[in-house]
């Protein structure tokens, strides 16, 4: 496939061979595979509804965080099952027929050459639902301009303003100014938000900052760009449901986050002016990380 011979789909750029089975950094050659495709019901409101998104977990990641909360599923053994174009598209269809408001593709950056195709077949298919691009905002532009036009809402993370941090957590100090350029595009692409009438939402940019403990000040200067950068045309998604996972190495982020943390970065998005979504301190259970068995692929 075009794009797979001298890999650059992801801003690594380490140009794996993957039509040849060679992995990159993110572990992935050129077959996709999918870990979990089910209804969830744990995205921001107009995303998940009543009925649950439907949800399509990728394996491997191109980012990499000490702290992922999806580690089963992002690090370099191949998780779920593999799956072909078509079948990607008749999975995207049967969530559609499970009554799901939208489709979900979660950290997909990695196989975004390859999921062209299955959105294009699904389309003609008749999927009529928005498709979500569930990221982690570590993505080039480039590859989000093969998405132009298939994606309807962008739900990026945005982890980090600062790149001491990024290089810290990430492996990734380019990590800032690769998310500020991507959730440009991705607001260029998707524009303002826009609902229908009952709720959801069916075009935009929910832009998501995972707090994590100690980090406030970074979290200010994150909240702090995004309301310079792109104001009211992104909605923003305040995360504190943090949890330590195998950050034994990083006793720093071994708690979770205050409620005084998170209530002082709360105020401050108000502050700002920035619309969106907070979330309640019952939203922190683990219950938010799925099981990941192939269910549904
Ligand atoms: S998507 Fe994977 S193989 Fe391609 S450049 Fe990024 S890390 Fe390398």
């Amino acid at each position: 496939m075009e794009g797979l011979h001298n890999c650059m789909a992801c801003p690594r750029g380490c140009g794996a061979d993957r039509t040849r089975g060679q992995r990159g950094y993110c572990g992935a050659d050129s077959t996709v595979w999918v870990a979990r495709a089910a209804l969830h019901h744990w995205e921001e409101p107009p995303i998940s509804g009543t009925r649950g998104s439907g949800a399509v977990f990728f394996a491997h990641c191109a980012l990499g965080c000490v702290f992922c909360q999806n580690r089963q599923i992002s690090r370099r053994a191949d998780v779920g099952k593999p799956v072909t174009a078509e079948r990607l598209a008749g999975i995207f269809l049967e969530l559609e027929a499970q009554g799901a408001h939208n489709i979900n593709l979660v950290t997909g950056s990695h196989y975004a050459p390859q999921l062209v195709r299955p959105l294009r077949l699904a389309r003609e298919q008749g999927l009529a639902v928005p498709v979500v691009w569930n990221s982690s905002g570590y993505e080039t532009a480039d590859t989000l301009r093969l998405l132009d036009g298939l994606v309807n809402i962008y739900l990026p993370d945005y982890k980090y303003h600062s790149s001491y941090y990024a290089a810290r957590y990430s492996h990734a100090a380019d990590y800032p100014e690769t998310a500020q350029e991507a959730i440009t595009e991705m607001v260029r692409q998707a524009g303002a938000p826009r609902y229908v009438a009952d709720g959801l939402l069916q075009k935009g940019v929910i832009v998501r900052h995972l707090m994590l403990p100690g980090l406030g000040g970074d979290t200010s200067q994150v909240l702090r760009s995004i309301a310079e950068r792109w104001g009211g045309c992104v909605l923003v998604s305040l995360l504190r449901q943090y949890t330590p996972v195998g950050t034994s190495g990083f006793p720093e982020l071994n708690r979770r986050i205050s409620d005084e943390e998170y209530q002082e970065a709360v105020e401050q998005m108000q502050q700002l002016g920035l619309s969106g979504f907070i979330q309640d301190s019952e939203s922190i259970s683990e219950s938010f990380i799925p099981s990941f068995s192939g269910e549904g692929v």
